[in-house]
């Protein structure tokens, strides 16, 4: 069933028996982003805005940058038309500067191990300029463009760290939320959803420190894989702490692009997914061949397996 829907599947994102599920891309730049629109997709779930610097030598002023965010908010803007009606928005990822990014000009050198270092939302802690002329930027180009637009951080790891963030994003007017990259964040889902508005699980880095494994290893593979067992529990941890909130809870890493894992993240209690545009249609299509109680019956088989392969084999199993 799914392959037949694929060739037809044109959004928005469903379970076979309606329930919603946002569908959004993760995209780089004002490009990436309107191609993503006839992906199709509901909006951005991830736009990693330290893309845009990697070459960079220097900050750009806040008004470049609100130059920049604007090329990708205005591919989502109040005055687009989306064929799914206004729930279109855009998650705005805040500099993610540190190991496998690394932006010269926020970068801390000669670190040890900067996988384990100053990186992400750390940054901001020692050079708070650093993210208030971003939110600036993004502020600002969220007023031009009228997109409903989040922000979230990379990297947390307390909720001290969550709350200073929510509270300058707040403070702009914009919704607030934080990505769950380490394990602390995920134990703590609920505490943090007591000071933000949305969760966005990061599966690539979830994974890396979960397991101890440097995701960029190759032959570390068969622990980089989110279908292990103890990232698929701090994923069900996290999403069902935003069911008690009532707060949508994403993934925006890599899992969300896999089809079958997607069902199961449904039915943990997933709100979004988002992913690689060239990932939306398969997804979308899965998603749409399987009922809620499936997802959620795909979801108990993949946390109860010992294994990734056993997951795996468990939940194709369910939903072919
Ligand atoms: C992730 O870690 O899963 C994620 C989405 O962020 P990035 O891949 O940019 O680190
Ligand atoms: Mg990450």
């Amino acid at each position: 069933a799914a392959r037949t829907a694929l060739a037809s599947w044109s959004g928005p994102g469903a379970t076979a028996d309606g329930v919603p599920v946002k569908i959004l891309a993760n995209v780089a730049d004002g490009e990436s982003a309107r191609a993503a629109r006839a992906a199709p997709v509901q909006g951005v779930g991830l736009f990693r805005t330290e893309l845009s610097f990697l070459n960079r030598q220097d900050e750009p002023s806040v008004e470049e940058q609100a130059q920049i965010y604007g090329e990708v908010l205005s591919a989502f803007g109040a005055d687009v038309h989306s064929a799914f009606g206004d729930e279109q928005y855009v998650v705005v990822r805040t500099l993610d500067a540190g190991s496998d990014k690394p932006v010269a000009f926020a970068t801390h050198e000669g670190e040890e191990n900067p996988a384990l270092g100053v990186r992400g939302l750390r940054l901001s802690f020692g050079n708070p300029g650093l993210l208030d002329r971003q939110l600036e930027g993004i502020a600002a180009a969220a007023a031009a463009t009228g997109t409903e637009t989040w922000v979230m951080a990379p990297m947390v790891a307390t909720v001290a760290e969550a709350k200073e963030f929510a509270d300058k994003v707040h403070a702009l007017g914009l919704k607030a939320g934080v990505m769950v990259e380490v394990p602390s964040a995920a134990l703590l889902a609920h505490r943090m959803l007591e000071v933000v508005d949305f969760l966005s699980i990061g599966t690539n880095d979830l994974t890396q420190y979960t397991m101890a494994a440097d995701r960029m290893a190759t032959d570390l593979a068969h622990l980089t894989d989110p279908w292990q067992p103890a990232v698929l529990q701090l994923i069900a941890i996290t999403a069902e702490a935003g069911r008690q909130a009532g707060k949508p809870v994403g993934v925006c890493g890599e899992a969300a692009a896999d089809p079958l894992l997607a069902c199961v993240l449904v039915g943990m209690g997933i709100t979004s997914l988002s992913m690689a545009a060239a990932a939306v249609r398969p997804v979308g299509a899965q998603l749409a061949a399987a009922s809620m109680d499936e997802c959620e019956d795909a979801a108990e088989a993949a946390l109860s397996a010992a294994d990734p392969a056993a997951a795996r084999d468990a939940v194709r199993a369910l939903l072919r």
